[in-house]
């Protein structure tokens, strides 16, 4: 490797918002400073622009921003009709997100275990978690790719539950029903959900969020949620919260936007350098990628065999290489839910997964050969056999 490494070593990150900044800078400058110059920070022109365009890419006639992803769940809970002690099933495999709403509107979370090649629920993981009192499903599209929404769905629609998509991890990501017919990720449920947090798929630089939806009443509603349930100006129709995206992040939003596609590109390039590079790396599992749905690679998210996950951690810190568990522990077994729950059976695949899962480095700036030096690093680590990794 030569010279290059030590180059390397204080370059390469998770996500890289820098060296992708660098490479908008002219169109994210030219936006930030029209937005200032306009002077309307909420509400602005922007917001509607962005949101406007967001749709025609989702194809989808409404989306409504908010404030962050979180607020987007917690918003598309409310609209719905759901009465306290309703039972509303979600991963147990997960960001906390949609599980933390669910308990603080008083709904009781129920978890589903996931599919070990996906990390995702499927409708017989969702079954084995479904009551008579069970009256929606938050389902997440992890890591870039979409869960099996066709069963899903049909599920869904013979229990007579809300399915309600978390698409924080999946914008782009398009979705291939058995019959051939194509939907974009978070555009198949009743509502879909994002986060627009700087380090997901589509994002702003700062916090944002939005809800998407094909009912114009429920568009309405969640509109109505998300401003003070407000009607019409001090016209209070329900207990709503304050959840606005500002005109600067939409701003942001709009050029990131017209990127989008350019960017998943970018991240499944990686992916495939990735799954090339570890093919003869027999002491982990790249990631499955499903039929029926395109992967954008939020995560590139590996599979570590016998307990050397956090030995090939460490081992690759020394080398300046980062990596992340998402995630360290399950839902079920966090202290925060030890009594708003309803407990299942086992969640044995979500508990293992918590166990094994590292997500290497990935983004839409990397360059070739930092890819070939975090191959290189992990293949070396398992050419070892473990035993430098042990006493280094
Ligand atoms: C990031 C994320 C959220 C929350 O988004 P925020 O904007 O941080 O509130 C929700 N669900 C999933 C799956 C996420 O990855």
């Amino acid at each position: 490797m030569g010279n290059s490494v030590s180059e390397l070593q204080v370059n390469i990150q998770m996500v890289d918002l820098q060296r992708q900044y660098h490479r908008l800078q002219n169109e994210i400058d030219a936006a930030l400073l029209a937005t200032v110059e306009k002077g309307q920070f909420i509400n602005g022109p922007e917001v509607k622009s962005f949101a406007g365009k967001l749709a025609d890419y989702l194809d989808v006639p409404y989306v409504i921003p908010c404030a962050n992803g979180t607020d987007a769940l917690q918003i598309a809970l409310m609209a719905l009709t759901l009465k306290p002690g309703d039972e509303v099933i979600v991963p147990a495999f997960c960001y906390v997100a949609a599980a933390e709403v669910v308990a603080l509107l008083g709904l009781t979370p129920v978890w589903a275990d996931v599919d070990p090649d996906t990390f995702m629920v499927t409708a017989d993981t969702l079954a084995k978690a479904c009551s008579s009192r069970t009256k929606a499903i938050v389902v997440a599209h992890l890591f870039g790719q979409c869960c099996d929404m066709d069963s899903i769905l049909s599920f869904a629609s013979k229990q007579n539950l809300y399915v309600i998509e978390d698409n924080a991890q999946s914008m782009g990501a398009v979705y291939r029903f058995p019959g051939g017919q194509t939907r974009m990720a978070g555009t198949m449920g009743v509502i879909g959900t994002t986060s627009f947090f700087p380090s997901k798929p589509l994002a702003c630089y700062g916090d944002g969020g939005a809800m998407f939806t094909h009912d114009q009443q429920l568009a309405n509603t969640l509109r109505m949620i998300a401003n003070h349930g407000q009607q019409s100006k001090y016209h209070h129709q329900r207990v709503g919260c304050n959840s606005r995206l500002d005109s600067i992040q939409a701003a942001v939003l709009e050029v990131k936007l017209s990127h989008l596609d350019e960017f998943n590109k970018a991240r499944q390039k990686v992916a495939d350098t990735y799954d090339e590079g570890f093919k003869r790396c027999k002491g982990i599992k790249v990631p499955q990628r499903t039929a029926s749905s395109t992967h954008v690679f939020h995560q590139y998210t590996l599979q570590v065999n016998n307990g050397k996950r956090d030995a090939l951690q460490q081992f690759l810190k020394r080398r300046n290489i980062p990596s992340m568990v998402y995630y360290p522990l399950p839902l079920n077994e966090q202290h925060a839910f030890r009594q708003a729950v309803r407990p299942v059976e086992k969640l044995e695949v979500a508990s293992q997964l918590c166990k094994t899962v590292l997500s290497l480095p990935i983004h839409t700036a990397m360059r070739e050969d930092e890819i070939q030096y975090i191959i290189q690093q992990v293949n070396a680590f398992f050419e070892s056999d473990g035993l430098q990794a042990g006493c280094e």
